[in-house]
């Protein structure tokens, strides 16, 4: 099994703007979109735009910008889908269920009782 980043994979095409995506968020670092299967109303991916294949491969510099730009997302989706909570998941490595190869972070907003979907 290989574990080296992957130039072509999904998320490296929309950051290219070779697969369109619904964008929330932008700056120098990060980009953030909406899911294109969402779990739940108002599911957002949040990424780097470094090559990171995911959390294991990630240098802290990456980390250190990103974790507080998904901490912003995750209250701005909590007002903006009117949540009671927010869901925050990341996944490493396909035995973990990543799927797509290149570091995300999920942002989903949970609203009580409502549960998500399968
Ligand atoms: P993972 O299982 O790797 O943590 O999650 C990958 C996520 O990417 C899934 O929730 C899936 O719905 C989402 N996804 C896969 N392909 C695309 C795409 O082309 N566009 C968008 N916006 N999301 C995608």
């Amino acid at each position: 099994m290989s574990t080296v980043y992957d130039p072509e994979n999904i998320f490296a095409k929309i950051l290219k703007g070779d697969i369109p995506s619904h964008s929330v968020y932008e700056d120098e670092n990060t980009y953030a979109f909406m899911d294109v299967m969402p779990q739940a109303p108002g599911h957002i991916l949040v990424i780097p735009k470094t090559p990171s294949r995911n959390m294991l491969d990630a240098d802290p510099a990456t980390l250190a910008t990103l974790i507080p730009v998904v901490q912003k997302i995750a209250r701005a989706a909590k007002e903006a889908f009117a949540a009671d909570g927010v869901s925050i998941a990341q996944f490493n490595e396909a035995a973990a269920g990543q799927t797509v190869f290149h570091l995300h972070f999920h942002v989903i907003p949970r609203v009580e009782g409502a549960g998500l979907k399968p």
